[in-house]
């Protein structure tokens, strides 16, 4: 983010002891010439006008005010001595400066209207036009906090009590196994090879990162990156200008910007390897074996998978068991007898050879 000044602003404050509003660069109360102390803070005018006359400009950039340390006036930050005591300023504190004050008002305001005589003046006036009367910005609503009811802790608890309470009960069936005698009844296994194949595809790229000898099409501009200075054909990026209080009576409106720099996206044409063909084979017996795959011109071998199963019969049910490996696989010749683990669910947790043998 790069910071831009789009131009300096006069900001004002409300007189303490009157309540009078005051222009930022105006030090005494115009009202009641109370001195514009160090606890009374700078505020937005209803409207901001970016200030074109150079004198003012001078003041808006000679730095924060300094509050004198003997009778706390404020005093320009160049000044030496305390225009209301004639004390030396070099004892003085700067006023603080630096604070965001909010968006920059440039759009047309409300009219004031008068608190006593009814009658409307424009945004930027300080003094009711008809009466006199000083007139005051309408208070900034107090930040609503966030409407959200009180949370339902029960409610949450006792969900999560439910989830709990199942997912305990759900362990427990699960691991709860019974020990019965089951006898192979039935085997079978299945092994695929996927073939791969190189085949046209299209890709994408930046146009500067495409392999040497590809053709790029279909090009079209991108952003590709922002960075915080300016470079050839980028484009300017900027936030919301917002007012920053100076601590001299005016604020400087500024915005954040990025500049967004753009290239080249396109396509080209290249090969790949995809899965064009899966050959499988598969049967009942203790003698898995792989399909006969022979890659040909531009083809190679992909991914294997490999699946078996045993079925079982004990108590007239049927149990499905999935030995993970071929090795396994073949302890099991239909007509074997085993010592299953059942769960509650029906599910084989455990195999074992049942004593006495197989
Ligand atoms: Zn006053
Ligand atoms: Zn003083
Ligand atoms: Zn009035």
């Amino acid at each position: 983010m790069a910071e831009q000044t789009v131009g300096y602003v006069e900001l004002e404050w409300r007189c303490p002891s009157c309540g009078n509003r005051n222009p930022g660069s105006v030090k005494k109360c115009v009202q009641c010439g109370a001195a514009l102390t160090e606890e009374v803070q700078f505020e937005q005018a209803p409207q901001e006008t970016i200030i074109a006359d150079e004198a003012k400009i001078v003041a808006a950039t000679a730095g924060a005010d300094i509050q004198c340390g003997y009778c706390g006036t404020a005093n320009s930050a160049t000044a030496k001595k305390c225009k209301q005591c004639g004390a030396d300023l070099a004892e003085g504190k700067a006023r603080a400066a630096g604070q965001v004050l909010g968006g920059f008002r440039d759009q047309p305001a409300a009219p004031l209207k008068c608190p006593a005589c009814g009658t409307d003046n424009p945004p930027t006036a300080l003094k009711c036009a008809n009466c006199g009367a000083a007139l005051l910005q309408p208070k900034p609503k107090p930040e609503q906090p966030a409407a959200s009811k009180p949370f339902p802790v029960a409610i949450v608890l006792a969900v999560l009590l439910a989830c709990c309470v199942l997912a305990a009960a759900f362990f427990f069936l699960s691991n709860r196994t019974t020990d019965t005698i089951g006898e192979v009844r039935g085997v079978n296994w299945q092994r695929a090879i996927a073939i791969e194949a190189l085949v046209p595809v299209v890709r994408e790229a930046w146009k500067n990162e495409i392999p040497a000898g590809k053709q790029a099409s279909q090009c079209t501009s991108r952003v590709h990156h922002t960075q915080p200075d300016p470079a050839p054909g980028a484009k300017e990026v900027c936030g919301t200008p917002y007012t920053v209080d100076q601590g001299s009576g005016f604020g400087k409106v500024v915005k954040q910007c990025v500049y967004e720099v753009s290239a080249d996206w396109c396509k080209y044409d290249d090969i790949d390897w995809r899965v064009t063909n899966t050959l499988t084979a598969q049967g009942s017996d203790l003698n898995p074996r792989w399909p006969d795959a022979r890659p040909g011109s531009n083809q190679r071998l992909g991914n294997r998978q490999e699946q078996y199963q045993v079925t079982f019969t004990a108590n007239d049910k049927t149990y499905t068991f999935s030995p993970p490996t071929g090795e396994e696989y073949v302890r099991f010749p239909p007509g074997s007898k085993w010592k299953l683990k059942v769960n509650t669910f029906g599910a084989i947790t455990g195999v074992e050879p049942a004593s006495g043998g197989q």
